[in-house]
């Protein structure tokens, strides 16, 4: 496969934006080598700027669970950019969304839009501070929820440890009030309520975790949040940005049957534009300004593209229900995945929940950060590229999930496993 067009416009890049990129997750970095810059996208496959296709798992990570260019988005995005993109003022496309988001994930009461899955994390918790009046927020390590400052900490050790901020500019003061545990690990939650029964304001948490990779929660884990969210006060925030609309169309706490105080939203909301979404019970959520005291504002919030796109991407999984075909077609692969890598003789596990997977390059199970942490990073690494050299785009790093959409047929699913086939074989050699 020749990407010398790729090439030359990511040399370019470079000397404009940092690192050639809008955001680090797509550079490549994780696997090495350079990113490829790609021209269109349509259904289930990308095409690159040299004309090499390639059937897509990652979906802009996550939001075109319809695929590209859906014809329902498609329409509802022209007719709405032909009555003009912003007004900073109401519109009735806002209602329409809203009461799509209020409708499909029931612990939503009143929901407020903003413009990225970061801006909704960095409000629930500002909103959850300023409900209790306390201060600490509880987050689990390999966890990610945007580069919100206070959220940007990594673990510590197995038990609870104030906060480290794990980027230059996050300072001490911002981060000493995140407190970071295992994922999956109960007794760490016991032992840290006991210790701080009324400090904690807010539990944030991936109710499915992406950004280790696939790691589901394990039986208990999500009820014992909730248990001691309601016995100790603190607001439980169920970070859904990837799995709102993706698990299940109700989101993880429909799957799994748990319901949060707020819920952050993001990706699939916005069928591909930029947005985010916050909400959840009416009696917290009446505290945002102007309802209440507590302040967030946005210039573009409530965009009418957006809106658009949100809506017609939320109506369509609702007409189409796309999610037992979704859930078949991802077990296929999470079986072919490992059936292949067992025939090649290379040790992986998976982590699945409907159509997010991770196949880990690991021969244990993958429950917690520090499970993940393990994996052999420099054979997914490979064995990226030689997808890649296949034509499957799976995410540049062992620490992302992949993402089926409704596009995928069973045909792609077919050469998807046989393309992994041959990748495994080749690790080997
Ligand atoms: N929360 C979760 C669970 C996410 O996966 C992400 C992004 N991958 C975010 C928050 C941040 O969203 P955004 O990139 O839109 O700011």
């Amino acid at each position: 496969m020749s990407r010398t067009k790729s090439h030359e416009i990511f040399a370019r890049a470079k000397h404009l934006m940092p690192g050639g990129v809008n955001s680090p997750a797509r550079a490549f970095g994780a696997v090495g080598g350079e990113p490829i810059v790609f021209e269109r996208g349509q259904g289930a496959y990308l095409v690159d700027v040299d004309g090499n296709q390639y059937i897509d798992y990652i979906g802009s990570w996550g939001p075109m669970i319809l695929g590209h260019l859906h014809p329902a988005v498609r329409e509802a995005l022209h007719a709405a950019v032909d009555q003009g993109t912003s007004f900073g003022a109401p519109t009735e496309r806002e209602n329409g969304l809203a009461e799509l988001i209020i409708e499909l994930v029931p612990s939503v009461e009143r929901v407020r839009l903003v413009n990225s899955g970061t801006e909704a994390t960095m409000s629930a918790i500002r909103l959850a501070r300023g409900f209790t009046g306390r201060n600490k927020i509880v987050k689990f390590s390999g966890n990610y929820h945007g580069h919100v400052d206070s959220l940007l900490v990594a673990a510590g050790s197995a038990a609870a440890t104030l906060g480290v901020p794990n980027s230059p500019g996050v300072t001490p003061g911002t981060a000493q009030d995140t407190i970071v545990l295992p994922y999956n690990d109960c007794n760490a939650l016991d032992r840290l309520f006991e210790h701080h029964p009324d400090e904690i304001a807010g539990v944030i948490f991936e109710p499915v975790v992406g950004n280790m990779g696939c790691v589901p929660p394990m039986p208990g884990f999500l009820e014992k949040i909730r248990e001691h969210c309601d016995h100790y006060g603190a607001v439980m925030i169920m970070d859904e940005v990837m799995t709102g609309f993706r698990v299940a169309i109700g989101g993880a706490q429909q799957l799994f049957g748990i319901t949060p105080d707020l819920t952050t939203l993001g990706k699939i909301v916005g069928g591909g534009l930029p947005i985010g979404a916050y909400g959840g019970r009416a009696d917290i959520m009446g505290h945002i300004l102007p309802a209440g005291e507590i302040f967030q504002a946005g210039t573009l919030s409530g965009n009418p593209l957006a809106t658009a796109a949100g809506i017609a991407t939320l109506q369509t999984l609702k007409d189409t229900n796309p999610y037992p075909q979704l859930d078949s077609h991802t077990k296929l692969l999470e079986q072919g995945f490992t059936a292949a890598a067992a025939e090649a003789g290379v040790p992986t596990v998976t982590g699945r929940v409907g159509s997010m997977l991770t196949l880990f390059f690991h021969n244990e199970p993958v429950r917690s950060w520090e499970d993940a942490a393990k994996c052999d990073t420099a054979r997914y690494g490979k064995f990226f590229w030689e997808m890649i050299e296949r034509g499957v785009y799976l995410p540049c790093s062992q620490y992302e999930a992949l993402f089926v959409s409704a596009a995928h047929t069973d045909e792609d699913i077919a050469k998807t496993i046989d393309a992994a086939k041959e990748a495994l074989a080749a690790l080997k050699k």
